[in-house]
């Protein structure tokens, strides 16, 4: 049998153990409609994470959303978050049903300071996305979507139709033995984000098909 590495056991850890617990759970009602909110808190971080979920939610569109406070709050035009957000509550809404699992890792995970400084490398010495975070100590992408996986499974997901271009949250979810039917979103591009949208596609595989 070939050696398990640390990592190899921290991976086989998280596919057999649960991290999050709901902790809280009731209606919103948002201008898309009205949702369930759940939240889930994550052990060892304390993060809450949210399922936000609206009718016959198992056979609806899911989007794994990693937070971004600068898109999905002060509707910044230097990403595409908010509008990838704002395109799934209306898909939810026309179609009566769906979910949205709000994963708590600004940034890419690196935090919103880290992410702020990134954007001033990237202002200041022409860095792209990538090698700003690089510059910074961080990987690329420090996400993860277990956290993610398994609140999915705790709400009854066997099948998943899920809303990304991302690769790396498909992956994720069938190593957890999701099936994953996967459902593209159209780029939104402006002046100011087409740089970051293309590095995305070039240097951090997400699938557009329309860029
Ligand atoms: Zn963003």
């Amino acid at each position: 049998m070939p050696f398990a590495t640390v990592e190899d056991l921290v991976t086989y850890q998280k596919l057999t153990e649960s991290n999050v617990k709901r902790i809280a759970k009731a209606k919103l009602q948002t201008e898309y409609g009205e949702f369930d909110i759940s939240i889930y808190k994550e052990a060892y971080t304390n993060k809450e994470h949210v399922f936000l979920s609206m009718g016959d939610f198992t056979n609806g569109l899911v989007r794994l959303h990693s937070e971004c406070l600068t898109g999905d709050v002060f509707f910044s035009r230097r990403c595409d978050c908010n509008s990838q957000l704002r395109a799934t509550l209306k898909k939810i809404s026309q179609e009566g049903r769906g979910a949205i699992v709000y994963l708590r890792q600004e940034g890419r995970d690196i935090g919103l300071g880290d992410k702020i400084k990134a954007y001033a490398l990237q202002q200041n010495e022409h860095l792209d996305t990538v090698d700003a975070n690089l510059e910074l100590g961080h990987k690329d992408d420090e996400r993860n979507y277990h956290q993610a996986a398994w609140i999915l499974k705790e709400e009854g997901f066997k099948t998943v139709r899920l809303y990304t271009n991302n690769p790396d949250k498909i992956k994720y979810l069938q190593m957890h033995g999701l099936e994953v039917k996967v459902e593209k979103l159209p780029a939104s591009v402006n002046e100011f984000n087409i740089d970051y949208l293309k590095t995305k596609k070039t240097r951090m595989g997400h699938d557009f098909f329309d860029l």
